[in-house]
């Protein structure tokens, strides 16, 4: 929790950082918001514009506007007698032309036209248009007016600002660097969790990836910096990415925090009620990014109704997680708080409750930035729980599988084992030459009969420890059966596979082993020779020779394939 606080701290202190940089100069310089008027669409030349009375941009509009809006201003700043061009910068529009008339105080008119669809347009950050406005030594422009044509939906319009074109560019230079820095951060955090996603695949991932794409999208195209690489994009163009892309947002955070929160922290009955407003949002981002512009009023409201919907939603989620104990909860509350505040914010700007000035340029994509770093917190960390989780389940897993390939009693592999031992060892680059011994304990039953199983299991351990100490560690040694051994050695022909056999039964036949006579302790040993790649084969033929021994009198050894005998039965008869 104290590094949960301590990215929260830090996210907030950096908002506070960029929203600062964003609108102290613009209090400061002499880029001046204007009172903006609009005039309605009934208007088709200039001057019936002009004569109209006209209401103010900010505040009171309810009523939508389209087709031909006139935006009027008047309380100009100072523009004659300069020599350097001014700038006026308009809030971007669903809009087809703009034509900006300045009018002066002798009466003399001039116009300014700009195209929103150009490619080479000029644009400020923070999604406004920027029209240039030269200056002449001519009267002082006393009223401006600004035609927006084939305009679709205009509720209300950010204040305008003009200034001269040098502090026009040292603002869009400040604005460019700081939504970079925003989008920069969204765009990292992408590929991040994206690499992620790769080592660990888990559906919350690609969510979160996919919410902080359209959180990019957002910003990227608010800013305007996406018109650097697609200069072709139109106003409108930039207009439906801004709204279709925060409609897919709530359609994204509706899908994560259902997916991310526990499961027992939600209610059945919430989780549906989010599929429901994930989906009017989906349907609603659909229809602004691409459905025909005259209906764009409609699809707005529908986009008010499914983005407080969503709201509503996301917002009762992280409640009722958060009364039900769920930490995760808590922390996509804290995540989400200032985007939702800052969503509050727009309709009460556009009921005039609060001035456009409050809410200073870029707010949303800077609350958006916060709300991703705060929740890759919890994404990370659930991703380290699961790594955790991972690695011990893999443990468990290979130590099971160590206790499946291994004997209890000798500690030697088992069957099993054996084979995997070869699997893994005779396919591995090495010399194809291979040897193969079946060494079997004589009479094992009668020395169980006569001194009982304990006494039986402790020679096993002793015939197996010494058996693999004789095969040395190249070897593979396993408990092949009851009291039946297997050693398998790369490398190795007939000659030296029959020396080592016959070293390990001498070595048997001498362990100390308080066995009275007449019954000593001895193996048979059948051995075999052949390639790496007929393992099958030499087990056969390994087996035979061990039967073969057996049938030779024990505690001797036969080499498989008419190797013959190569010890001195004098004991094994005796034995028998
Ligand atoms: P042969 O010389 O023909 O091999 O005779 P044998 O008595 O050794 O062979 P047989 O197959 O008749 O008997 C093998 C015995 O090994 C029978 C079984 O009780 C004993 N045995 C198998 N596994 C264990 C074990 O884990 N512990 C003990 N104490 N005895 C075992
Ligand atoms: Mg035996
Ligand atoms: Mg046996």
């Amino acid at each position: 929790m104290i590094g949960m606080l301590r990215v929260f701290i830090l996210g907030l202190a950096w908002v506070a950082g960029a929203l600062l940089a964003m609108t102290a100069p613009a209090r400061a310089a002499p880029i001046e918001p204007v009172e903006c008027r609009i005039v309605t669409g009934a208007a088709a030349s200039l001057d019936e514009a002009m004569a109209l009375s006209p209401r103010s941009c900010g505040g009171s509009v309810a009523r939508r506007v389209r087709g031909t809006v006139w935006l009027d201003y008047r309380d100009l700043p100072e523009l004659a007698g300069q020599a350097e061009p001014w700038r006026m910068m308009i809030d971007n529009h669903r809009v087809g032309s703009v034509d900006l008339y300045m009018i002066r105080a002798d009466g003399s008119r001039s116009h300014v036209a700009y195209d929103p669809t150009a490619r080479d347009r000029d644009w400020t950050p923070g999604n406004y248009l920027s029209l240039p406005i030269a200056m002449t030594d001519q009267a002082p422009v006393t009223r401006m007016m600004v035609r927006l044509g084939d305009s679709e939906f205009v509720t209300r319009v950010r204040a305008t600002r003009i200034a001269p074109e040098s502090v026009a560019a040292a603002q869009d230079l400040k604005g460019g660097a700081l939504f970079g820095m925003a989008v920069g951060v969204l765009g990292v955090t992408i590929l991040f969790h994206l690499l992620l996603f790769f080592a660990i695949k888990r559906r919350f991932q690609l969510l979160y990836c996919a919410h902080v794409t359209m959180l990019f999208l957002y910003g990227f195209s608010y800013s305007s910096l996406i018109l650097i690489p697609f200069p072709e994009l139109t106003a409108t163009g930039l207009s439906r990415l801004l709204s279709g892309s925060m409609a897919i947002a709530t359609v994204t955070a509706l899908a994560f925090i259902s997916d991310f929160i526990e499961g027992d922290a939600l209610p059945n009955w919430l989780r549906n009620w989010a599929k429901l407003a994930a989906a009017t949002s989906l349907v609603t981002g659909a229809l602004l990014f691409a459905a025909p512009l005259a209906w764009t009023g409609p699809i707005y409201s529908l986009g008010y109704f499914a983005a407080f919907h969503a709201l509503g939603v996301i917002s009762a989620m992280l409640i009722s997680g958060v009364i039900r104990g769920s930490r995760t909860a808590r922390v996509l509350g804290l995540a989400w708080s200032l985007p939702v505040l800052t969503a509050l914010l727009y309709p009460l700007r556009g009921t005039g409750l609060i001035s456009d000035t409050m809410i200073p340029d870029g707010a949303m994509v800077f609350a958006l930035t916060f709300e991703c770093l705060v929740l890759s917190l919890p994404v990370a960390n659930r991703i380290k729980a699961l790594r955790i989780d991972h690695e011990r389940a893999r443990e468990r897993q290979s130590v099971l599988e160590r206790q499946a390939q291994t004997d209890v009693l000798t500690g030697l592999s088992n069957r099993r084992g054996f084979v995997a031992a070869i699997d893994h060892s005779f396919t591995a680059p090495g010399p194809n030459q291979a040897a193969l011994m079946m060494i079997d304990i004589d009479h094992f039953k009668q020395i169980n009969d006569r001194y009982g199983h304990g006494r039986g299991d402790s020679i096993l351990q002793r015939v197996a420890d010494h058996v693999a100490r004789s095969a040395g560690p190249g070897a593979i040694v396993a408990r092949y059966g009851g009291e039946e051994f297997v050693v398998a050695i790369r490398g190795y022909d007939a000659k030296r596979a029959a020396t080592l056999a016959e070293r390990i039964r001498i070595g048997i036949e001498n362990l100390p082993c308080d066995l009275q006579p007449p019954s000593p302790l001895t193996v048979s040993i059948g051995v075999a020779c052949g390639t790496t790649d007929a393992i099958d084969q030499l087990l056969a033929e390994a087996d035979e020779a061990l039967y073969a021994a057996k049938g030779n009198g024990r505690n001797c050894i036969i080499l498989a394939n008419g190797g013959g005998s190569r010890s001195a039965p004098a004991r094994a008869a005796s034995a028998a």
